[in-house]
């Protein structure tokens, strides 16, 4: 097994380059393809940091950081646990930390540049259901049989809903944790709707280190898929959250991107 060193993707042989590093939505480095292992990166020092983020969810991340930096998030309910996106690194502590917070009734990333070594990570649970939108499928580098696909809407597990959105890739999804936030309900927005730096807005982009946006049509028709849920709170998978009032503002916040792209401010420019 080889992960990619820019995206911390798990491959199951070195290919001559990484397909997902080498799609208009990221970068191959200057320097080239280069691949690691899971061996490398323990002698580099890797490690996983399990933090809780609010009462039954959880932050996983790599330390020092690893390919695109992502926090994955793990939801916790009295059906089992559900692991949101995944990190390029595994070992024996980081499985143990995981299994102590409950049974993973699966692993599902909200798109390809989230996989991680999700097979890797389902075998040390013990063979963990790992969940592929259909419609990304040709994105998966490590098949196994661990692998499920789904589409549309999935209830995962009861309180916890997967809604694919599109947008970033076709098979982009959210996850809506109903009990989050103290029961106000939680939006795992990955990188379908992305927390600004403002801690008050998100935006919705194609390809966010290429800066290639998507048009009013689709931010438009991401936001009316979730404005019919309930949540206060929104996480991506960066670590970045609009901690309160995230439903409206999804809407505010697509309004001002819908107004840009239309040319409405085209006088401030
Ligand atoms: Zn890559």
């Amino acid at each position: 097994m080889y992960i990619c060193s820019t995206c911390a993707v798990e491959h199951e042989e070195a290919v001559e380059v990484c397909a997902i590093c080498a799609d208009e939505r990221q970068w191959v480095p200057a320097a080239g393809q280069q691949w690691t292992t899971l061996d490398e990166l323990t002698a580099a020092g890797h490690e996983v940091r399990v933090q809780e983020l609010e009462p039954d969810l959880f932050g996983i991340t790599i330390e020092p950081k690893l390919g695109i930096g992502q926090q994955a998030h793990l939801v916790r309910t009295p059906a089992g646990n559900v692991i949101w996106d995944m990190v390029g690194y595994v070992d024996e502590d980081a499985a143990r930390q995981v299994r102590e917070l409950g049974e993973v009734a699966a692993i599902v990333a909200s798109h390809p540049h989230m996989y991680g070594v999700q097979v890797e990570w389902s075998r040390a649970l013990g063979g963990a259901p790992v969940l592929v939108s259909e419609a990304d499928q040709k994105w998966v580098a490590r098949p196994d049989p661990v692998i499920r696909t789904w589409s549309g809407t999935l209830d995962v597990v009861p309180g916890v809903r997967l809604l694919q959105l599109g947008g970033h890739f076709p098979g982009s999804a959210v996850a809506h944790w109903a009990a989050g936030a103290g029961g106000k309900g939680v939006l795992l927005g990955g990188d379908t709707i992305q927390a600004n730096p403002d801690r008050a807005t998100m935006t919705f982009m194609r390809s966010y280190p290429n800066r290639i946006p998507l048009s009013a049509a689709v931010v438009d028709r991401i936001t009316r898929a979730v404005e019919v849920l309930e949540f206060d709170r929104l996480y991506d998978n960066f670590g970045k959250t609009v901690d309160t009032d995230a439903r409206a503002a999804v809407r505010r916040s697509a309004d001002r991107y819908i107004g840009w792209v239309r040319g409405d401010f085209d006088h401030l420019t």
